[in-house]
């Protein structure tokens, strides 16, 4: 039984990595040689072969760190990894909450420095030939000591917590943690701005000048405090240009980056502008939080049914049942559950951004918002002709043409 389940992981794994390998073939197959008719007007032939080729070396990077990370996943299992990793935690502690932490943190900590090099090449390799890489050397290590860091504070506390309700509430475990991640989570939807994003970039409100003139009167007339806009830094890393919104209620946000502001015009900036405030009215930053709130539950509860079950360990090689070779095992198995809510979260997200584009259509100006969308994906060389499978199964925005479909509908 036990064996089966362990050909089972190893089926999904596999399935898992072909069934990517496919979308990014019928995706690599929509790329033509000379500019589709579609394009014409928003790319010209060089920028079109350029964001080709950049096209194809991120989709090459993705097959050679899937291929590799596949591997080793598949080695670690034949050799029944986990299960040594087992024995070695059990050496250790006769806790279950150091074992578990020891075990998720050796894991980590291992998938962590593999992943380094891969990343370095991306971020100095690839984003520095096409020109995006504003990265330093010392940014990229401070930036991993403080992920480190906060990995180990937070993911280290909410695992320990989950693992500690475990032990003393038994099968009413999920409900307890499923309260206490949901009330972890809802503070940090409030104060990630003041928490997370200063170790990382400095924000700061939006100065007096012509922006802040042409941004004040669209956002006293849809009642959004202009206190609330701020500039981040994000040239520090890259020159792609981005804005979001975030937060709740009186913590709510609009980030909008330098990047974006050196290279888009007032009008445009102010579209981009009222599409986040779009989301804001709508309410998409409430709904999204408690549409994440109601799948950790779900995911958490339909845990608490197998977490019990010795065959998970077993599977892994183990020959007792522990909680965190149960929750590596889960973790893997429920792989296919959660492309399945992926698609869920995708499709919400996607209707979403029609709706926010939708709102500053209406209340701003289509065309500036459709000029302002070409200017990012150009300077950002997106693909703008992904497979309509790829972005059912990935994308969480509608690929440019579609928005712009849909604005000139407005
Ligand atoms: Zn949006």
């Amino acid at each position: 039984m036990a064996n089966t389940l362990f050909y089972i992981i190893v089926s999904i794994i596999l399935f898992d990595f072909f069934f990517d390998r496919f979308l990014d073939y019928l995706n690599l197959k929509r790329w033509s040689v000379s500019l589709p008719a579609e394009l014409e007007g928003i790319y010209s032939d060089e920028k079109y072969r350029e964001s080709m080729n950049y096209f194809r070396a991120k989709q090459k990077f993705s097959l050679v760190m899937g291929s590799f990370s596949l591997i080793l996943l598949l080695f670690v299992l034949f050799i029944n990894g986990f299960a040594l990793l087992d024995e070695f935690v059990r050496s250790v502690s006769d806790s279950l909450i150091i074992r578990t932490l020891l075990f998720f943190g050796v894991i980590g900590l291992i998938a962590d420095l593999l992943s380094t090099p891969f990343s370095l090449y991306n971020t100095f390799v690839i984003e520095g030939r096409y020109g995006f890489n504003k990265t330093t050397v010392s940014t990229f290590i401070f930036d991993k000591l403080k992920s480190w860091f906060l990995a180990i504070l937070i993911g280290g506390t909410l695992l320990g917590v989950v693992v500690a309700f475990y032990e003393y509430t038994g099968k009413w475990f999920w409900l307890v943690a499923w309260g206490v991640i949901s009330m972890f989570t809802l503070f940090m939807v409030m104060f990630y701005s003041n928490i997370i994003v200063p170790l990382f970039n400095k924000q700061k409100p939006l100065e007096e000048g012509t922006l802040r003139m042409g941004i004040n009167e669209f956002a006293v007339r849809t009642g959004f405090k202009v206190k609330d806009i701020f500039i981040i830094d994000g040239s520090k890393r890259s020159s792609k240009a981005n804005a979001y919104f975030t937060g709740l209620g009186p913590r709510k946000r609009i980030v909008l980056y330098d990047t974006l502001i050196n290279d888009h015009p007032v009008d445009e900036l102010v579209a981009v502008l009222a599409h986040e405030i779009g989301h804001y009215k709508r309410k998409h930053n409430l709904t999204g939080s408690m549409l994440s709130l109601a799948q950790t539950g779900l995911l958490l509860y339909i845990l608490s049914v197998f977490i019990n079950n010795p065959l998970l360990s077993q599977a892994l090689g183990a020959s007792n049942g522990s909680f965190y070779m149960g929750l590596l095992a889960f973790g893997l198995l429920f792989s296919p559950v959660n492309l399945v809510l992926s698609l869920f979260t995708n499709y919400i997200s996607r209707r979403n951004e029609y709706a926010a584009d939708r709102f500053a259509g209406e209340n701003y100006n289509p065309d500036s918002l459709i000029s302002a969308l070409k200017r990012l994906s150009v300077n950002n060389l997106s693909n703008l002709m992904p497979h309509p499978l790829f972005v059912f199964f990935h994308y969480s925005h509608p690929p440019l043409l579609s928005r712009i479909k849909s604005l000139k509908n407005i």
